[in-house]
């Protein structure tokens, strides 16, 4: 459906010279339900093959998680006023250039939130409503991507600011005011980490994952905005195989 709407959007990012999240994709058609939905995207283009044959697919159930010293990590983010997406897929807003987060030692480029409703990782088998995914690139073009559960409470004055100005349709408009993203990210809490992939097509198993077991809250009202542009963005859980989930700070 948005296949020319997607490839317009790109331009207009690699116009403004934004990072875009744009390269990781495939321009071929997915979806969530249907023909086109998760359990076929491994056979929807050669390029997708990873999303059936990986061993190291994400979300996941984090479950029997080792407890464990987990890495440090540190944000240095400043409040921006973003580009605010909607890409067919998702509601995303472009990270202003030179956010950096740090993660053993290893600064990694913060390139875009966007969201899925319900969650897709699950924490003992359990949906939180919504999950932001905070997405960040390395210099080896390896991915870091902080996970945050989403759970209904308190308004989010931050999530006010990127709704506010999402485009109901494919497109995009900037924010009216500088967004806290780092409001947004739980940062004290303890996390899970483990070695994941993309959750939408290519699937590529090049994601470090960082979940957080604490929750940030939105509004009723905020989550349904949300649900009604997209009632069901969301990946299934995939096969652990034989990684590893450690627990911890
Ligand atoms: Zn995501």
């Amino acid at each position: 459906m948005n296949h020319i709407c997607r490839a317009a959007i790109g331009l207009a990012l690699a116009a403004l010279a934004i990072p875009a999240f744009a390269e990781e994709h495939s321009h071929a058609h997915w979806a969530y339900e249907g023909p086109d939905g998760p359990a076929n995207w491994g056979s929807l283009n050669s390029d997708f093959a990873v999303c059936s044959k990986g061993i190291q697919q994400s979300p996941v159930n984090l479950t029997d998680a080792h407890s464990g010293q987990n890495e440090a990590l540190a944000l240095e983010w400043k409040p921006f006023a973003p580009v605010v997406m909607n890409n067919g897929h998702t509601i995303q807003a472009a990270a202003a250039k030179g956010n950096v987060t740090s993660f053993d030692g290893k600064p990694y480029a913060f390139q875009q939130v966007h969201f899925h409703h319900p969650s897709e990782h699950t924490i003992d088998g359990k949906h939180a409503p919504m999950e932001a995914h905070f997405v960040h690139k390395g210099a080896d073009g390896k991915l870091l991507v902080l996970g945050v559960m989403i759970e209904e409470g308190q308004a989010n004055a931050e999530i006010a600011k990127l709704w506010e100005v999402a485009p109901q349709q494919p497109g995009e408009k900037p924010s009216k005011a500088d967004v806290d993203f780092a409001k947004l990210v739980p940062s004290t809490s303890k996390f899970y980490r483990y070695a994941g992939s993309l959750t939408t097509p290519p699937c590529s198993e090049i994601v470090q994952w960082v979940v957080f077991a604490e929750p940030i809250t939105v509004s009723k009202e905020q989550l349904e905005a949300f649900a009604k542009l997209y009632p069901d963005n969301s990946r299934p859980v995939q096969a652990l195989n034989k990684r590893t989930i450690v627990f911890g700070r």
